[in-house]
């Protein structure tokens, strides 16, 4: 039609352009390893990420090529994140802390050609060099200069070289090439499914889109005078859209660098001048701990947001109460780019007394315009929305998975285009959303999935194991934790410590079950099915109670 708008792709190059043009000043932190911090601006980046881009060409990254990253949040892998996009080919980002065979796997499915990693994280690479080889990475890339290119044996198999010096000599300006918005930047894996994890690609204008959302004033809210500290790894659906978000706006980042402690957040957010983060609830619970044995001076205001895991009802008060600072609850997914519902004030609950609002952050909150939910029984019918009927959640909208990765397991997907998110939730008629259980059988331990039907296969392979159970058992400082229910063969005896020990080397260490109950019998269905909400109705809060 004659007379409409330009027709402009969402291009995510934009965004690091436009910080660069027009918020000069603001900056992007980054803590490294040692403790030192590396401070560029805006400017930096975008040269250092035109040289990126140059290295990633000259090496003949095409456009739909997969380029790996096992990284934390630092300045290196926002380069990656707007480097390997810029040239159209897609980020992968690999949580270091699966085990080494879902590494291999992930790597594979993705046909990664380049790995930039971590110095810190080269040990989970160490052992997979021919395996890797083998699935198609030619190139290892070690996030630091020359001089943090540790010894390995992985030269056999790869090239080997720093970041610094893959990027050194090239030019520091680009004219960015333009995509088509529904192509890809990037590829995240969830576990946080059945079997197998399954990636989740996303396009230039998934991202873009969410950022506008993310970005409005009742979620995010992120302003160009804020300073924020997404906390919340890079490598788990994109740092909650962080790393694009927050130039979009010009706001300054704070990238708290490899595996940071509680000690190193207060730090930063005492000395950098944070005003915005974001983090699953054992870092704010750490954080809080913290901030309660050193109490030191912050002298700006502080908003908090609490996601990825249900956000134990006494934090927003304790940290409002004792250090004034904002808490606010936040629901997403891998799936979902990842954000959906945020628990932010509205008309009808704008004068609600504080104590009683802070309470209510026990609740997941309100859906964002742009993503669309619905609550469904079993049959697929609407469930009430009157605060306590329960269905689970559908979402759909343009930044909301369409199909997994290479389109496995559709199962999640309705015919009639909603994504079936797994949270069992209520919705009041307000519109605010709480989860009240979970459709699949996974444990969330600090903000990091557990597959439990993989921990069961491993305990009935144990040769006096006659049938095990691994149930999500609450927990005060992860969440969840795994707590596996035994019952053992006659005549055969195992201890617990056996039954500990027979993980080890099988599983990373954290996925180990946290306790092991001995049981005669575990309840069924008719159909000889293990019925395991009864055995979580039952045993959900043994670790607690016997933790007291
Ligand atoms: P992931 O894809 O790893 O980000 O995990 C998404 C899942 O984490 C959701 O489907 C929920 O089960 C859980 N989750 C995320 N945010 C919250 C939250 N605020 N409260 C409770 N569970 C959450």
């Amino acid at each position: 039609m004659k007379g409409l708008m330009q027709r402009r792709d969402l291009n995510v190059s934009d965004i690091l352009r436009f910080a660069s043009k027009y918020h000069t000043q603001a900056t992007v932190t980054t803590r490294r390893a040692d403790g030192s911090r590396v401070v560029y601006t805006y400017p930096e980046i975008e040269a250092r990420v035109a040289q990126l881009a140059h290295a990633l060409r000259r090496r003949g990254i095409a456009a739909g090529t997969c380029i790996g990253t096992l990284a934390w949040n630092d300045h290196r892998h926002l380069e990656l994140y707007y480097g390997v996009a810029g040239v159209g080919a897609i980020c992968h980002t690999i949580n270091p802390r699966l085990f080494r065979e879902q590494i291999a796997y992930i790597v594979a499915d993705a046909s990664d050609t380049m790995l930039f990693v971590d110095p810190l994280e080269m040990p989970v690479l160490e052992p997979l060099g021919a395996e890797l080889k083998g699935s198609g990475v030619n190139t290892l890339v070690v996030l630091g200069a020359d001089s943090d290119v540790p010894q390995t044996a992985l030269t056999t198999h790869l090239e080997v070289l720093s970041y610094e010096t893959l990027i050194a000599g090239e030019p520091t300006t680009i004219d960015w090439p333009r995509f088509d918005e529904n192509e890809a930047v990037s590829l995240c894996y969830t576990s946080g499914t059945t079997g197998h994890p399954k990636g989740v690609l996303y396009s230039h204008r998934a991202v873009i889109l969410h950022g506008y959302s993310t970005n409005l004033p009742d979620f995010f809210g992120l302003r160009a005078v804020d300073v924020a500290m997404p906390v919340v790894p890079m490598f788990h659906v994109n740092g909650w859209g962080l790393p694009y978000s927050a130039p979009m706006v010009g706001a300054s980042l704070v990238l708290p660098g490899p595996r940071p402690q509680a000690a190193d957040l207060v730090d930063l957010i005492a000395t950098t001048g944070v005003t915005w983060s974001a983090a699953v609830p054992t870092v704010w619970l750490g954080v809080l701990e913290r901030l309660r044995a050193t109490r030191p001076a912050i002298p700006q205001p502080l908003r908090i947001t609490v996601g990825g895991a249900a956000c134990p009802p006494h934090i927003a008060t304790a940290f409002h109460n004792e250090f004034a600072i904002t808490v606010n609850h936040a629901w997403g997914m891998t799936e979902t780019t990842p954000c959906g519902l945020f628990n932010q004030r509205k008309i009808e609950n704008k004068d609600m007394p504080l104590a009683e609002w802070l309470a209510s952050q026990r609740r997941q909150g309100r859906p964002t315009f742009g993503v669309e939910m619905k609550v469904v029984d079993d049959t697929g019918a609407e469930v009430r929305a009157d605060g306590a009927s329960t269905g689970e959640m559908l979402i759909r909208g343009p930044w909301i998975a369409a199909a997994y990765f290479k389109s496995r397991s559709q199962d999640a997907f309705t015919a009639d285009g909603w994504f079936r998110t797994g949270d069992v939730v209520t919705q009041d008629a307000s519109g605010y959303f709480e989860i009240v259980d979970r459709t699949k059988d996974l444990i969330k331990s600090g903000g990091e999935w557990i597959s439990s039907i993989a921990l069961e296969n491993i305990a009935v392979a144990h040769p006096a194991v006659e049938e095990a159970v691994v149930i999500a058992a609450r927990h005060a400082k992860w969440d969840e934790r795994p707590l596996l229910l035994v019952v053992l063969k006659p005549g055969r005896t195992a201890d617990k410590s056996e039954i500990i020990d027979w993980y080890v080397g099988k599983v990373s260490r954290w996925w180990i079950p946290d306790d092991v109950v001995f049981v005669n019998e575990l309840p069924h269905t008719a159909t000889g099915k293990l019925l395991k909400s009864e055995v979580r109705n039952k045993y959900s809060d043994y670790i607690i109670t016997n933790a007291q």
